[in-house]
């Protein structure tokens, strides 16, 4: 193996190799395309490896929805998707070699017992190298552990903490392969980085106390150290880490919602990192050509659903009409009053421009389109009560509103709007008085589109019968 190492070429790479334990997370995304982008600047190759190899806890739609994710984000990988659990010759030939040169030894020791010796001694919790010396061989059914060499210290510069050492008393002979003969993460990982000639490992800072795991074993195998770099990790408001049981932390999930994936790329890069003239709308160019790694900070960063979709807001504004209509139309579709027919398409498209400086996620068009297309009107009841059942004048206004309406010329929204202030200054009523028994009566709802524009759409024999209920 080490001699394949040697014929590597050292371009720039780098990995992405998330766990499918669960559905992909906005932290992964970010360190997806930090990696994506450090690749695109050098010039070199993203590599995505799917760490798979605890069978109990991964399943094939997370693997699928990792990949899923990462083409909707736009982070494209050159090499892969390598599936870890495909290569298990590479990190059991690994083993024996370590085995062989001595950096490694079998272990027979149970949980339990490690316990009892630790707690007899008063040390602190952890292996106690207690077979380190034993010679016990591979047919003793143990576990192989990492023989640590001691005394000595190892001290890396990481590309955002800057220097790190590690003292290795503190760290524990760890298990390479269990005694079943599974691999573990630190032994899998680095073999495959070794093996891809990974050249820059980025990736979350709970992986730091993985590091001088990961650069003993890079020297014991022979291999090229590559550089390391750790991500602060994301928090909510609580400054709690993003947890899938607290927090909405899967990308599908913003997918779902209707979030635009260039400004959820744009938001997520943002965690961490600015650019030095602290530009925030940036496009993926603009933060290939901007992203500096020595720039991201060390503490944790705040994971802001309401900014996020305050971006996601700015990029749908920015949607032209037609492309902002085509992105709504499968958030449209769960709707059983879409139809998707030319009337509707027209409808909607007149509306748009309308509708953009409403929505901050995609799937908020169906509230908004609703009160037009809706043919059993859903009446919200507490608005019901209070601008029309409760309301002094609302019955007389939408009786009188309604014989306007019908003896109008031409029915339009600057018509239905121009025939509205006259009859609120003619009865005496400010314009909004009169607007809201009649739009609770027309749209069943106190809030929504502008209200003529609304009415344009719905059009006169729609909108007369929905008067009509509560004259
Ligand atoms: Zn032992």
């Amino acid at each position: 193996m080490d001699v394949e190492l040697l014929s590597k070429n050292w371009v720039m790479k780098v990995r992405f190799a998330p766990s499918p334990t669960g559905y992909f997370h906005v932290g992964g995304a970010r360190t997806a395309f930090y990696n994506w982008v450090l690749a695109k600047q050098a010039g070199g190759a993203f590599v995505l490896r799917i760490e798979d190899t605890d069978a109990e806890r991964n399943r094939e739609e997370w693997v699928d929805g990792i990949q899923e994710a990462l083409t909707w984000l736009g982070i494209t990988w050159d090499e892969g998707p390598f599936r870890q659990s495909e290569r298990m010759d590479l990190y059991s030939e690994a083993a024996k070699s370590l085995y062989a040169k001595g950096a490694a030894y079998y272990c027979v020791c149970a949980r339990d017992d490690v316990d009892a010796r630790n707690k007899a001694a008063g040390a602190k919790p952890g292996y106690d190298r207690y077979c380190r010396d034993l010679g016990l061989g591979p047919d003793s059914g143990g576990a192989l552990r990492f023989r640590v060499p001691l005394p000595g210290s190892t001290t890396f510069s990481d590309l955002v903490r800057g220097e790190v050492t590690f003292d290795h008393e503190n760290i524990e002979d760890y298990i390479l392969v269990k005694s079943s003969g599974a691999p573990l993460f630190v032994l899998a990982n680095v073999v495959d980085d070794i093996d891809m000639g990974i050249t820059h490992v980025v990736r979350a800072e709970e992986h730091l106390p993985n590091t001088p795991k990961s650069i003993l074993l890079f020297e014991a195998l022979g291999a090229q150290l590559p550089t390391f770099g750790h991500l602060p990790v994301l928090v909510n408001e609580k400054r709690q880490k993003l947890s899938k049981r607290r927090d909405r932390v899967a990308v599908e999930d913003y997918r779902k919602l209707g979030y635009l994936a260039p400004a959820m790329i744009n938001y997520l890069a943002l965690l961490g990192w600015s650019p030095k003239d602290d530009r925030e709308f940036m496009t993926v160019e603009e933060m290939i050509g901007a992203f500096d790694i020595s720039n991201i900070g060390h503490s944790p960063s705040f994971f802001d659903e309401k900014k996020m979709a305050y971006f996601n807001g700015v990029y749908i504004r920015a949607l032209a009409d037609q492309v902002f209509v085509q992105e709504c139309l499968p958030f449209l579709a769960v709707s059983t009053w879409w139809h998707g027919t030319d009337a509707q398409m027209a409808s909607f498209l007149r509306l748009a421009p309308l509708a953009k400086e409403r929505v901050a996620v995609l799937s908020e068009v169906n509230e908004l389109l609703r009160p037009i297309f809706e043919s059993e009107l859903t009446y919200d009841a507490a608005a019901v009560e209070k601008e029309i059942v409760n309301s002094a004048n609302a019955s007389v206004i939408l009786a009188e509103v309604k014989d306007l309406i019908a003896s109008l010329d031409s029915f339009d929204a600057a018509s239905l709007e121009a025939m509205a202030r006259a009859y609120a200054e003619s009865s005496g009523l400010a314009l909004r008085r009169i607007q809201a028994p009649l739009r609770v009566a027309t749209t069943g709802s106190k809030v929504g589109l502008p209200l003529f524009e609304t009415w344009q759409e719905i059009g006169r024999t729609q909108l007369l019968d929905r008067i009509a209920r509560f004259c």
